[in-house]
């Protein structure tokens, strides 16, 4: 999971503060050593962590902290804001043109996930803002890039131009923008050629599309995954583009955190959007204050809430958060969320953006069962249950439960053990919903 090594890190070296009532400067200097240890671990730029480390320092040390009250907690929110600042401090919007279309050029190492984002960018704006994107095939290079993105282009009901793989792709970006005022497109995705690394006829050619193109955004796209590494191509493709934003894919994977952190810093440029998934919608603003928070291992709430919004009928929805408020979520209510998880990306994505889980054992032991074959045999068993059983959950007794797993296909202990999750999911998801803000700040001061 994402940053988790970097989460246990932080979260152990600042409760170690907590531990002592009153906070010396030497255990401040120790706390610092721990943190910028944790920092390295995770692949985070020497610079970056230099300069962070003696921003907390300066912040932290002195009267008004060291003397203060409860100075564990303040210096937690010192470290807190500080890695907000690091990634930028606000999220920025995409360029506008001021006449359209807005064009918006894709670029990046092969493999980063160009085409994907291209492909989730423009269904987010046709989803948000009505829009009539087209999509410009320019990648000759990678087999299949264009084969993709026509895929891509087809599910998400967005035109895809192509000239194939024989033409230059500075022709097949004019010829493209031609098309796109020819059907009137607002915005004007270019997926241009990747490399597996930076060389100079690569970034030639790109040069001469912007020329061309002149773009009002150039969006590279880096894989987190690829730590260190990334801030380097970051710096790389800046040098020579000017890039206008980034984007962060597979934020979803096993990454450390390295690039997320130092990105912002190296480059001075904005992370604009971050993917979390391979899903056409796996693709979210990025807001550097939520995640530092989920960094620090304190949820990301708002990105869940607004997720969940998205897809979701809103009175239904305000009526399942009352009923998990109140801990009378039922069977029904669990149906309908299915469904929903499945729209939001998957139980994981979803439980690790709730305060205190991204390290929780239990809810790693939880994601280890729930596979998409498991979910339909959830399915099949609450499909198994009558109206009275979904409403009460608690009168499914031993033979209702024999019944449930004859009607369902499916053995006796899977029954057993999903009801048992039902439980624990329930008294969860009541606690999270009880909790929001109020339960950060608790969290902030328990650290
Ligand atoms: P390109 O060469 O830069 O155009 O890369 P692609 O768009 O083909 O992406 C490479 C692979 O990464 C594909 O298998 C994508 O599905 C995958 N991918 C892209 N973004 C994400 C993401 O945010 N999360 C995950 N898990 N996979 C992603």
């Amino acid at each position: 999971m994402a940053f988790e090594g970097l989460t246990e890190r932080l979260q152990s070296a600042l409760s170690g503060l907590r531990r002592k009532g009153k906070v010396s400067e030497s255990d401040l200097r120790d706390t610092m050593r721990e943190i910028r240890m944790a920092l390295l671990e995770a692949d985070v730029n020497f610079g970056v962590v230099k300069d962070f480390v003696r921003d907390v320092r300066e912040k932290a040390a002195g009267e008004k902290v060291l003397e203060g009250l409860n100075p564990a907690q303040q210096i937690v929110k010192i470290v807190n804001d500080e890695l907000t600042k690091m990634m930028g401090e606000q999220d920025v919007p995409l360029n506008q043109s001021p006449k359209i279309p807005t064009v918006i050029m894709m670029v990046g190492l092969q493999g980063a996930g160009k085409t994907t984002t291209a492909g989730k960018l423009a269904l987010k704006l046709k989803n948000e803002k009505n829009a009539r994107p087209l999509m410009i095939a320019a990648d000759i290079y990678r087999p299949a890039a264009i084969d993709q993105l026509e895929t891509l282009g087809q599910q998400i009901d967005v035109p895809v131009f192509s000239m194939g793989t024989d033409a230059d792709p500075r022709e097949i970006v004019r010829q493209g923008l031609i098309r796109a005022n020819e059907i009137k497109a607002d915005y004007v995705f270019i997926d241009a050629a990747g490399r597996l690394q930076i060389d100079e006829a690569l970034m030639q050619e790109l040069a001469d599309i912007k020329d061309i193109a002149e773009p009002n955004e150039i969006l590279l796209v880096v894989d987190a995954m690829t730590g260190q590494n990334a801030t380097e191509t970051a710096e790389g493709f800046n040098n020579r583009l000017g890039i206008t934003g980034v984007v962060l894919t597979k934020l979803d994977g096993d990454t450390r955190g390295g690039a997320a952190l130092s990105i912002r810093a190296v480059t001075q440029k904005p992370i604009k959007f971050v993917g979390q998934g391979e899903k056409m919608t796996d693709l979210d603003t990025f807001y550097p204050d939520r995640m530092a928070s989920r960094i620090l291992g304190m949820g990301d709430l708002l990105t869940l809430i607004e997720r969940a919004q998205k897809d979701v009928d809103e009175e239904k929805a305000a009526a399942q958060a009352e009923k998990m408020r109140q801990n009378t979520f039922d069977f029904n209510d669990f149906i309908d969320q299915m469904e929903q998880v499945s729209n939001m990306g998957g139980i994981e994505s979803i439980m690790k953006m709730l305060p205190g889980m991204a390290n929780n054992p239990q809810v790693a032991a939880m994601q280890a069962q729930m596979d998409p074959k498991q979910i339909d045999h959830i399915k099949a068993i609450v499909m198994s249950m009558t109206p009275q059983e979904r409403e009460q959950p608690e009168i499914i007794n031993p033979s209702r439960r024999r019944r449930l797993a004859a009607g369902a296909g499916r053995p006796i202990v899977e029954v057993n053990r999903m009801l048992k999750q039902f439980n624990e999911m329930k008294t969860m998801m009541s606690k999270a919903m009880n909790g929001n803000t109020a339960q950060m700040e608790q969290m902030m001061g328990a650290l």
